[in-house]
């Protein structure tokens, strides 16, 4: 038996990205219609006038959400917009949607009303139409596979490979908000649970409550490029935290970067329950997860009108390859950005 002597990698090891890069290594491109596979934040199709993009993102119960905080509409909701999300990173507009769902015989028929509820809301709101999907049973709990299908003219798909050195770098909205939620829900479960005890003021969370229980996805950050004819050089949704997405840029675009920390934006409610939790502001806009902002890359000719948008932060510029990825403090201090991301294998 020599086999069993053969020592196995843990999939924690590896991790999610090295488990990725390994197993589709050299996939073959049977057809000229596969513009781009694996790598981005969606697969870019050849089928016509326009380009077809595709993404998909599965949601696992006591991974991704716990049904003891999470509202089952929120959940439909945020599985739908999450998606979504990744097709806006893309510079596409999303358009059907297909579910495959997988739910114990346990669960009441009324709480898949309220999860389609909030599906449905989502597809309304983003003009999405649901046009099929699977539906099968689980033991281990729930799990959601979203899959979205969306457009985009092919003078306007934006990867994540085509930075250019002395980009601008630009975040919409702000960061760190949907990891602060989680940390205040995962405190408060016990309320959850129906514990007696102190009842929490959540009141003075609503803000990152919603930034995790109810994401939204930049669409408007689309319709403006849109209006005023941008098509940005490099684009991501940012689902890992900051830090994680800017490196697949640099890594993808064989570029550096500098971000300055004093730019990064934060809500004043993440900083101050940050700091309840003593977490360090900056570090949770880094690498706190769910964020679903669009992070992108411009030529600096841009830089009036983007400056003008209050919902876009530049927060710094694309560098040579060689000047490496880094983050400027607030005391000057230069130090290399590191990937700590949210990652399927080490939690
Ligand atoms: P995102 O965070 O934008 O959803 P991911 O990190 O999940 O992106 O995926 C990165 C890329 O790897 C995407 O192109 C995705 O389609 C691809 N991918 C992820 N998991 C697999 C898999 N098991 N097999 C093939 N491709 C995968
Ligand atoms: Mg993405």
């Amino acid at each position: 038996m020599s086999d069993s002597k053969k020592s196995l990698t843990l999939l924690s090891d590896l991790g999610e990205f090295g488990l990725i890069d390994r197993l589709t290594s050299d996939l073959p491109v049977y057809h000229k219609s596969t513009i781009k596979g694996v790598g981005d934040d969606a697969a870019v199709l050849d089928y016509g006038d326009k380009y077809l993009v595709m993404t998909t993102d599965m949601l696992m119960e006591g991974i991704h959400f716990n049904l003891v905080y999470t509202p089952l509409k929120h959940l439909g909701y945020k599985a739908a917009v999450v998606n979504f999300s990744d097709i806006f990173a893309m510079n596409a507009r999303p358009r059907q949607l297909v579910i495959s769902i997988a739910v114990s015989g346990k669960f009441s028929v009324e709480a898949m009303d309220e999860f389609y509820a909030g599906l449905r809301l989502a597809c309304d709101q983003y003009h999405v139409d649901l046009v099929g999907g699977d539906t099968s049973t689980s033991l281990t709990g729930m799990a959601i596979s979203i899959t979205v299908l969306g457009e985009v003219s092919k003078d306007k798909v934006t990867y994540r490979s085509t930075a250019k050195e002395n980009d601008l770098i630009c975040v919409t909205g702000d960061l760190g908000a949907a990891f602060i939620g989680l940390q205040v829900l995962e405190r408060e479960k016990n309320i959850f649970e129906g514990a007696r005890g102190p009842q929490p003021k959540l009141e003075d969370y609503n803000y990152v409550l919603q930034r995790q229980i109810k994401p939204e996805a930049r669409k408007e950050i689309i319709e403006f490029f849109e209006t005023n004819n941008i098509v940005p050089n490099a684009m991501i949704d940012i689902s890992d935290g900051l830090s994680s997405e800017l490196l697949h840029i640099c890594k993808q675009s064989d570029t550096g970067c500098t971000v300055y920390q004093h730019k990064i934006p934060i809500d004043e409610q993440t900083v101050k329950i940050a700091e309840e939790f003593n977490f360090e502001p900056t570090v949770v806009a880094l690498t706190g997860g769910e964020d679903y902002e669009l992070l992108f890359t411009l030529p600096l000719n841009y830089y009036d009108i983007v400056l003008a948008r209050e919902d876009i932060s530049i927060i710094g510029h694309i560098t040579h390859k060689s000047e490496g990825c880094n983050l400027v403090t607030e005391d000057n201090t230069q130090v290399p950005l590191v990937a700590q991301g949210w990652n399927a294998y080490k939690q």
